[in-house]
């Protein structure tokens, strides 16, 4: 059993009260290591470090700051076939994605963050009545960053970046069910020379330590990525403290695609978007939305190429599709899969579990799913199922391909497929999702806004926006 530990002012240690959570790989179902049950105590040793560290680190010059970060993002560069199988093993995610998108991502958030800082600057305004104001922004101080299990590394790094970046200390919680590559991280952090305490990682079950983390009087701010759910409680305890707080939630994302696409590519694109990652990204499209005209066609071929996706052991180089990362998770897909059939829908491919032979016999797989036939009111295409099912279905016009498309409780993603520039620009700006592709997904400049509308969670990361976020503005006003 390997056994992850928490990292506190530059020190490994375990939880204070020495228990132990027990972690499986999704692709065997075997128990494979342990981590730290941590709680108050180890929260509370975090956020002091981390106050300690505080008064040197701020002070140190931005090109310090970006050096340390840079360091960081070359050691996992370095390091990335290590840090690859330990992602996929810890996911069940294919190990061909691990290496070629969630560790060069995770390189690339702290070599970006290393160049942003430097270029940083804030605002000054001129008077007429001859004064200046100028903005300075400064650093918050104790931040927390609590990330999830989809793209362990690449998220959790996508907070913690940019909160070094600007001058914070942080104390970092990554997902329970995946927190092998934040250990990892942690190791790489300590070679990077990074002063102790600037950045602290402690694991444990998120209703213990996260939840004593966001209430904890030291933290000044709290970067959650998460659930819908698990947003609204941690609202609930972070805005009566009057903490800033940014919230990157779930999704129910529509894909639209019209008779005038590009067919082969949006077909290979829009397969992608359905079930890379098992579907466990939060940006996949879930709700197809095809226009009449090429909605036969259109579904025969998609469904023709789900059924021969690769599912199985992702270790191997052909595998397209790895595990779901739980059992548990297994089960409540399965789960939606059962509802959507109660609900009328009729099963084009997929719907239930696969059996992989060899080692992975026991592992949590499930074959790419279609599902049609269903309104877009059913609990099936309103709630999120974060996982390798989809639902299609048929519109026949612009006006109700976007009431379709706006018509959920989330606004994370959405993709529209079609060679006609004016009505791509027009339902851009009429979709109410804060991430919009026209014929493409996933393509990203980590210089852009990427956050979600309604219930898909509050403020914008990436870029400057996270710079913003994770500093204080203060005014200054001078007369002259
Ligand atoms: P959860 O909301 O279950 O957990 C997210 C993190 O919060 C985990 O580290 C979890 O710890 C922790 N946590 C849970 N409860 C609390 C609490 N009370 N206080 C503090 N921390 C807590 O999400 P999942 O890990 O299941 O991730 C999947 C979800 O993430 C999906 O809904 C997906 O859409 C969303 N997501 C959103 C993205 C976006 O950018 N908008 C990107 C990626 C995913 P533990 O694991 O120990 O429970």
């Amino acid at each position: 059993m390997k056994k992850i530990l928490n990292f506190i002012g530059g020190n490994f240690r375990e939880a204070k009260t020495g228990d132990f959570i027990e972690i499986t790989e999704p692709a065997t179902g075997q128990p494979y290591a342990i981590l730290p049950r941590s709680g108050k105590e180890d929260v509370d040793e975090a956020v002091v470090s981390a106050e300690s560290a505080f008064e040197e680190w701020k002070r140190t010059s931005l090109s310090e700051r970006a050096g340390y970060l840079r360091k960081i993002g070359d050691l996992i560069e370095e390091q990335l076939e290590e840090l690859s199988v330990s992602e996929s093993i810890d996911n069940g995610k294919p190990l061909k994605l691990a290496r070629s998108v969630d560790i060069p991502r995770a390189a690339a958030n702290f070599r970006f963050f290393a160049d942003a800082i430097t270029q940083f600057s804030s605002e000054s305004h001129e008077m007429p009545d001859e004064a200046i104001n100028y903005t300075l922004r400064q650093p918050i101080g104790t931040v927390a960053c609590i990330s999830p299990w989809n793209l362990p590394l690449y998220l959790f790094s996508w907070k913690i970046a940019p909160a070094l970046a600007a001058g914070n200390c942080v104390v970092g919680k990554p997902s329970e069910v995946t927190p092998m590559t934040a250990y990892l991280l942690s190791q790489i952090v300590m070679d990077s020379g990074l002063p102790p305490g600037v950045l602290n990682i402690v694991h444990g079950l998120g209703g213990e330590v996260g939840q004593e983390l966001i209430s904890h009087r030291g933290v000044k701010a709290v970067s959650f990525t998460g659930g819908t759910e698990t947003g609204k409680k941690i609202a609930s305890v972070v805005a009566p403290q009057f903490k800033k707080m940014s919230l990157e939630l779930g999704g129910k994302n529509p894909t639209l695609i019209f008779a005038d696409c590009n067919y082969e590519k949006t077909l290979s694109a829009v397969l992608k978007s359905a079930f890379a990652n098992q579907g466990q990204i939060c940006l996949c499209g879930s709700r197809i939305l095809i226009e009449d005209k090429i909605y036969d066609k259109f579904k025969k071929d998609f469904v023709e190429r789900a059924g021969k996706l690769v599912v199985g052991d992702p270790v191997l180089p052909d595998t397209q599709l790895g595990a779901v990362v739980s059992k548990d998770h297994m089960n409540k897909i399965l789960g939606h899969i059962k509802t959507a059939e109660k609900e009328g829908g009729k099963v084009l491919c997929g719907g239930q579990r696969i059996k992989v032979d060899g080692r992975c016999k026991k592992g949590y797989f499930i074959a790419p799913t279609v599902i049609e036939g269903l309104s877009q009111e059913c609990s099936t295409n309103q709630d999120e199922i974060f996982g390798p099912v989809v639902t299609i279905a048929p519109f026949s016009s612009d006006k109700e391909a976007l009431e379709m498309a706006n018509g959920t409780s989330y606004g994370l993603a959405t993709s529209i497929w079609t060679q006609n520039l004016s009505r791509a620009h027009k339902l851009s700006a009429e979709l109410d999702f804060g991430i919009i592709w026209v014929n493409c997904w996933l393509l990203r400049d980590l210089r852009t806004p990427f956050g979600g509308m309604k219930n898909s969670g509050m403020g914008r990361e990436g870029g400057l926006e996270a710079l913003r976020f994770f500093t204080e503005p203060k005014n200054v006003c001078i007369k002259y």
